[in-house]
């Protein structure tokens, strides 16, 4: 023993939170010895806790925390392919690579992630429409299998392993390490130029409505990145109504610009004692919309304010009090000019329970089926305070919204989602169960998602 902590752990939605007996290795050797020294326990990997519900808890059980396995063990300069360990984070990549004039392909919100966590949630992040998700970008996993062996899995060799671990959450094994391919920057900043990191040249537009958005967003295919703020309590003509941006890596080299000074108006705005609930999130939105008084910007930002914004305003979680909140992050299919997504949104809206300013993207046709959520269509995800039972109640009117429209919600964000509603959601759930039982017969990877979703135990 001596290795396994009893800890209170949560998501960062912080709900829901449970305990489980949490050992923290630092080298290959201890991954090794702690699986073993299990007690027969079924058994969970937990990198940084950024996905919001229950995805990285495992009740009562074991928990390996992979977060001081981090070390890089090799980089090929030409081809941009980076071997790491699984608990290395985008924010140390990034730390290492931008100045020299590399970035990881696809990065979500937060920098705060690892790369285990971002293959075991197959993330996607602002340039989907260009490079597809996390997986797209890996081409050799090492994984810890039920039966204590390490397996190499890739496209060709264990390739129903690999792709049933892309998006897998965790529940085919514990990945130790992986290849993934970085993407060159474009700009003229080179090793040598001290104190300069690629740039971002941003446009900022104002949108009306939905309509508008989808008509900028299909404008804008060409750019490597774009997203959109959506204000989830507007309703009516003023549906979808928001903010999109959309960025490339500028040219030009420029000195960084420390953050401290740029910090978020959102930082200044929340202040301290804040705390977010209905009202509070109404008048953030419209202050967030109305901030944006000309209908386009353009300026050049770094990358952190580009790409990681709520990084800035560190433990934001916390704001939503004690109980806690729930992101609902949905992507239906195109079609029909977004009339699905407006009929979501506008019942959002009419519930009378608000959402704070949530992100909106069209994502590109790539997709990899199992559980990985990317797929042809808008993408959705919405904060909501915890307000229990009312709150829960809309979620699966929404659910069923979102799976007659042949869409589905992504299972990172997820901490409430019935069995029912998900197979609807993910029809190939079954023939991903198929391939994770025959490499865990035993069932000892495991997750409260997992139990909740039948993805683990028996399935009825
Ligand atoms: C502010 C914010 C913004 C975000 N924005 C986006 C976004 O834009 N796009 C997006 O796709 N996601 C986004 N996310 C979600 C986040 O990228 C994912 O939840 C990601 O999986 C979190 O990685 P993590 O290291 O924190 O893993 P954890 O949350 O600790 O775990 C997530 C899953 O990975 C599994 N896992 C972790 N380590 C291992 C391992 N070594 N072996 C096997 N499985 C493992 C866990 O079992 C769990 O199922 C955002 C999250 C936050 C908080």
């Amino acid at each position: 023993m001596g290795r396994w902590a009893e800890q209170q752990v949560a998501g960062w939605g912080r709900y829901p939170s449970t305990t489980a007996l949490v050992a923290r290795p630092e080298t290959r050797r201890d991954i090794e010895a702690a699986f073993k020294d299990r007690e027969g326990s079924p058994v969970l990997a937990q990198g940084m806790r950024r996905s919001y519900g229950d995805a990285a808890l495992l009740k009562g059980c074991r928990v390996i925390d992979f977060t001081h396995i981090n070390r890089m063990l090799s980089f090929d300069e030409h081809e941009g392919w980076l071997r790491c360990e699984a608990g290395v984070t985008i924010a140390e990549i990034v730390d290492v690579f931008l100045e020299r004039g590399w970035f990881p392909p696809v990065v979500p919100g937060t920098k705060y992630v690892t790369v285990a966590g971002a293959l075991a949630s197959d993330i996607h992040g602002k340039n989907h429409h260009v490079a597809g998700s996390w997986s797209d970008h890996v081409r050799r996993v090492e994984l810890l299998t039920a039966n204590g062996e390490v397996v190499t899995c890739d496209r060709a060799t264990n390739s129903d392993l690999f792709w049933a671990t892309a998006g897998g959450q965790g529940l085919t094994g514990m990945i130790l390490a992986m290849d993934v391919r970085l993407g060159r920057v474009r700009s003229s900043t080179t090793a040598s130029d001290a104190d300069q990191v690629p740039m971002i040249d941003v446009e900022t537009i104002r949108v009306p409505d939905l309509a508008t958005f989808l008509q900028v967003s299909a404008a804008s295919h060409q750019r490597e990145y774009t997203v959109g703020w959506v204000d989830g309590t507007a309703r009516g003509r003023g549906t979808g109504r928001g903010v999109l941006m959309r960025g490339d890596w500028s040219a030009a080299p420029r000195r960084a610009v420390r953050r401290r000074a740029a910090r978020a108006s959102m930082a200044r705005y929340l202040g301290s004692g804040w705390l977010i609930n209905s009202a509070t999130i109404k008048s953030f939105n419209t202050f967030y919309y109305r901030r944006h008084i000309r209908r386009a910007t353009a300026r050049t930002v770094d990358a952190d304010r580009f790409f990681f914004p709520l990084d800035a305003v560190q433990g934001w979680n916390v704001l939503y009090g004690k109980r806690g909140f729930l992101q609902y992050q949905f992507v239906v299919p195109p079609g029909g000019g977004g009339d699905r997504v407006a009929a979501i949104l506008e019942a959002i809206a009419s519930s009378g329970i608000a959402a704070s300013l949530g992100v909106i993207k069209e994502f590109g046709e790539r997709a990899h089926g199992g559980l990985s959520f990317p797929a042809p269509g808008i993408t959705v995800a919405l904060d909501f305070p915890n307000t229990g039972t009312r709150l829960l109640d809309l979620l699966d009117r929404l659910d069923d919204a979102v799976a007659s429209a042949g869409g589905r919600v992504y299972l990172a964000k997820d901490a409430r989602l019935g069995r029912e509603s998900f197979r609807r959601m993910y029809p190939d759930w079954s023939r991903w169960k198929e391939v994770r039982d025959a490499a865990d017969p035993d069932q000892v990877f495991q997750s409260d998602l997992g139990r909740r979703l039948g993805l683990v135990g028996d399935a009825s």
